[in-house]
């Protein structure tokens, strides 16, 4: 008789990551794709195989949402909630040096949709999961896996039914985990690179507005000064002139600050410039953090070459930071100006979690005994995640999906990005820190 030595979580999550990205759950935010439920039976059956019964839930045809509970050893202590999304944005094969939902091997490398959001970390998640379920060992707290449909459209197929419809499956839970943080940049300090790892401790708002401008339809021979789609135009250069203050919350200090740490430069009166500089690959994320945005996304106007039509409309995508987004909206209607109406399509809260808790010290251990020199930094996300759904039954949000990178390898472009890649080194680096934040939080 051989006995059955129980995988360590490292050694069956490239396997777990690659199934997962050979299953197309592409969302194209209309309910035409294929859906997450090729995705969650698939997870269903890898966690029935280890002994455990989830609850599988259709959020909308086809939108798979799998949740499930392990107990913790102290009752005491509240619940914590590790989830994941199983869709993921489309991916136009053509323009991909490696098939989208091949998951072929290459340079080191699983290269597929969703190698870095998220099946990365569902593959983390479910190797850890099976694992504790094998070997029976049961961390201090509850901890609720959930892995979640339609994250890439707003959630509303997803995260937000199950958390509205199914709270109990969410009871006592504090504090959640999830994407987008926990990878590592490297920086040049004096001495030599430096590898600071960011974990996500807060999110901007989100607003969609509808911009509606509204003239004097006439005729195209005719002069005029009432043209709705000069207003619409004149509104939209106002907006996107406007230079929004920038501010500092806890977030970004601690990130800058940090950051000024580690390469020597300073960050002094409130000027993240020297900084900036001196770290192009990171500008992009961290302007976005320090200041509301409001970018022009689609317009619409018109109907035929010679008639100059009643209305115009545009579509903008705006961000307001934590405190921002009444300000944000006051401030685009005065832009916009009388003829211009601004509504509201689609807003999210911002969220805010605190940093200086044992959560995040669990978090700074695993990294550390897996990663001697990390330095670990909080950020703000500009985008939006799962978390905003979990925060309206009061649970504080963390972005920690652990991965060690290569100094070399364009990370935060692969979101949403072309030829999406993970280092298998990093995604067995990420389950064994899981599996220690896991046992020890
Ligand atoms: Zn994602």
């Amino acid at each position: 008789m051989s006995a059955h030595l129980p995988a360590a979580p490292e050694d069956e999550v490239v396997e777990l990551c690659r199934d997962l990205l050979r299953i197309d759950t592409s969302n194209f935010g209309d309910g035409s794709g294929p859906g997450e439920r090729a995705a969650g039976e698939h997870v269903m059956a890898l966690l029935n195989e280890v002994g455990l019964d989830p609850t599988y839930l259709e959020t909308g045809e086809r939108r798979a949402n799998v949740v499930v509970r392990t107990p913790g050893t102290d009752p005491s202590r509240p619940a914590l909630c590790i989830h994941g999304h199983l869709d993921v944005v489309p991916a136009d094969a053509d323009d991909w040096q490696l098939p989208p939902f091949g998951a072929e091997e290459r340079d080191g490398c699983l290269w597929g949709r969703g190698a870095v959001d998220m099946k990365d970390m569902d593959a983390m998640m479910l190797a850890v999961l099976r694992h504790l379920a094998r070997t029976g060992a049961r961390p201090p707290r509850d901890i609720v896996w959930a892995f979640f449909a339609d994250e890439e459209a707003g959630s509303e197929n997803g995260s937000y039914q199950v958390v509205r419809g199914r709270p109990e499956l969410f009871d006592g839970v504090t504090e959640a985990v999830s994407e987008v943080g926990g990878f590592c940049v490297t920086v040049s300090g004096p001495t030599g690179p430096r590898r600071a790892y960011l974990v996500q401790t807060a999110e901007k708002a989100i607003a969609w507005v509808h911009l509606r401008a509204t003239g004097v339809a006439g005729h195209g021979s005719v002069p005029t000064t009432t043209n709705a789609v000069v207003r619409l135009a004149e509104a939209i250069t106002r907006i996107d002139a406007h230079r929004w203050p920038r501010r500092y919350i806890p977030a970004v200090r601690g990130l800058l600050e940090g950051l000024s740490d580690l390469t020597g430069v300073p960050f002094e009166n409130d000027d993240c410039e020297p900084l900036l500089e001196r770290l192009p690959g990171v500008r992009g994320f961290i302007e976005g953090s320090i200041a509301n945005t409001a970018n022009a996304t689609m317009l619409s106007a018109g109907y035929k070459h010679n008639v100059v039509p009643q209305t115009a409309t545009a579509a903008l995508d705006c961000r307001a930071l934590p405190g921002e987004l009444d300000n944000l909206l006051a401030t685009l209607r005065e832009l916009a100006g009388p003829d211009v109406e601004v509504r509201e399509t689609f807003t999210a809260p911002s969220l805010e979690a605190p940093y200086e808790t044992p959560l995040v010290d669990r978090m700074r251990d695993a990294l550390a005994a897996e990663d001697p020199e990390a330095v670990v930094l909080p950020y703000c996300l500009s985008g939006g995640t799962d978390n905003k759904a979990l925060a309206e039954i009061g649970v504080a949000g963390y972005g920690f999906a652990p991965l060690r990178l290569p100094p070399d390898l364009p990370f935060a472009p692969m979101f949403h990005g072309i030829d999406e890649r993970v280092p298998l080194d990093s995604l067995r680096f990420g389950a064994r820190v899981l599996h220690r934040f896991v046992m020890n939080s």
